[in-house]
């Protein structure tokens, strides 16, 4: 019989997290106060998240201990299968090889767990008695209400006003954990009030819900706030995917040419990735790492690399990252986790240093490719998990072309079982392509008065 699915026992499960800070070769340029264009220190951080956490947020160490009431909790969907994608291959009539990373199997369906389970420890343990956070299509709220339920703390979700309407039943899911959840903006907070004053009708963005989570988390010394992205320490989490991807490929006796991951705000790509580049900075190969995202929120394919916030309405410190402005509000595309107008530091300094790559994909491309994949290999991914797909199938084409066999492996870092309205939406003709110009990006990044890097 032919190996589909390369598995590991629950002793293989990493014991440490990978910290690429200490390998890459360019560092990334501090975080600044947006009062004093001063880089500011990690105590800066301290109102918002556990000092735990922004002690790995800023750690040159390359090994980062995972605590064994973490590692014990990863064992209910950890280590991960990962796939030979034998059926995909052959519908695309294709030389290449091609494995996937199925993530989809954790309690939330998602890579989320990876780092909202280890958040949660080290609020808990620091005395934290309540987590707010935002949520785009649902996914990192549910995971984060999973992990705040299994530590005994609340959990307070702002949830986008256009992923709470379409995806009902993700709200229920966070509720059954014993989590709240708000249609985002709300009139709950000041800055959800200035959103509504001045677009009643917003459909709200990932940067809006987080202006309003952490307005709630800094005015509350018994409450912290919790990010599913973007963050070296939610990175620095999602390690666990790709270390256990390095040995599974080498179980099967292959190591990839591509590693492909979705991209909103770097964390499934970062945790798939990083162990590989691990391999190319330090023994030397030549791992092509690509991140896709949605044509319609291009951020590393069409962005800037400057210092912007990371949320909408200037809350944040001011990150050096690749970012189409902190007002971009983004088409309303169903991948709601791909909405984010940053990307994270890290991710940014390797791009921009010709380390990583990144490609797009329209909406009508990524449902064809994520119906292919369902068609062919059973497992119906989220949409955002499609964006991926449709770079893997690109590449796979490309080596049809080119008579020419390369391995790629990709994240398939969430299943879509809860996104049977976006299904439902491709199959009545309303997936529409959101061509985005030139002139509504400039308009965007107009308005941005952060610095500039040389
Ligand atoms: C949150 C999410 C993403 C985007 O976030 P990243 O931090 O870039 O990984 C992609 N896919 C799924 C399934 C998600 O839940």
């Amino acid at each position: 019989m032919r190996n589909r699915k390369i598995l590991l026992s629950e002793n293989e499960i990493p014991d440490k997290w990978y910290n690429i800070m200490a390998d890459m070769p360019n560092k990334p340029l501090p975080p600044l106060n947006p009062g004093t264009m001063e880089p500011i220190g990690p105590e800066a951080l301290a109102p918002l998240f556990p000092m735990a956490l922004i002690e790995q947020e800023v750690s040159p160490e390359k090994w980062i201990e995972i605590p064994d009431e973490v590692r014990d909790i990863y064992t209910l969907w950890r280590p991960t299968p990962l796939y030979r994608a034998y059926g995909l291959e052959k519908v695309l009539d294709t030389p290449a090889k091609i494995y996937y990373k199925y993530e989809g199997g954790s309690p939330s369906g998602s890579h989320k767990p990876n780092t909202a389970v280890p958040q949660a420890y080290y609020s808990a343990k620091e005395g934290v008695k309540k987590i707010t956070t935002e949520t785009g299509a649902g996914q990192w709220g549910s995971a984060l209400s999973f992990a705040c339920n299994h530590f005994g703390m609340e959990c307070d979700v702002y949830m986008v006003k256009v992923s709470y309407d379409s995806k009902p039943y993700r709200k229920i899911m966070m509720n059954t954990w014993g989590a709240n959840v708000y249609a985002s903006p709300t009139d709950r907070t000041e800055a959800g009030r200035k959103i509504l004053a001045e677009h009643p009708d917003s459909p709200g963005s990932l940067g809006i819900a987080i202006s309003e989570a952490i307005e709630m988390a800094a005015g509350d010394p018994e409450t912290k706030y919790a990010l599913g992205s973007v963050l070296n320490h939610v990175k620095l989490h999602q390690t666990i995917i790709g270390q256990e991807a390095v040995v599974q490929m080498e179980k099967a006796g292959d190591m990839p040419d591509i590693v492909i991951a979705p991209f909103g705000g770097g964390s499934n790509f970062a945790g798939l990735s990083f162990p590989f580049l691990q391999k190319n900075f330090t023994e030397g190969t030549k791992i092509r790492c690509i991140a896709s995202e949605p044509a319609s929120c291009p951020k590393l394919t069409r962005g800037v690399f400057r210092y912007d916030f990371g949320d909408t309405i200037g809350m944040t410190p001011l990150l050096p990252m690749y970012t189409l402005g902190h007002n971009f509000v983004p088409a309303p595309i169903h991948a709601g986790g791909l909405r984010y107008h940053g990307a994270g530091v890290i991710v940014s300094q390797l791009l921009k240093d010709g380390l990583i790559e990144a490609a797009s994909h329209n909406n009508p491309e990524v449902f064809e490719a994520g119906i292919t994949f369902a068609r062919a290999e059973g497992i119906i991914p989220a949409p955002e998990a499609t964006h991926g797909i449709a770079t893997a199938v690109a590449e796979a084409k490309k080596c049809k072309e080119e008579g020419v066999s390369k391995t790629i492996l990709f994240n398939l870092c969430g299943h879509g079982n809860f996104d049977m309205k976006a299904y439902q939406d491709y199959f009545e003709g309303k997936i529409e392509d959101h061509e985005l110009t030139t002139d509504e990006i400039n308009a965007s990044l107009a308005e941005l008065t952060t610095p500039e890097i040389d």
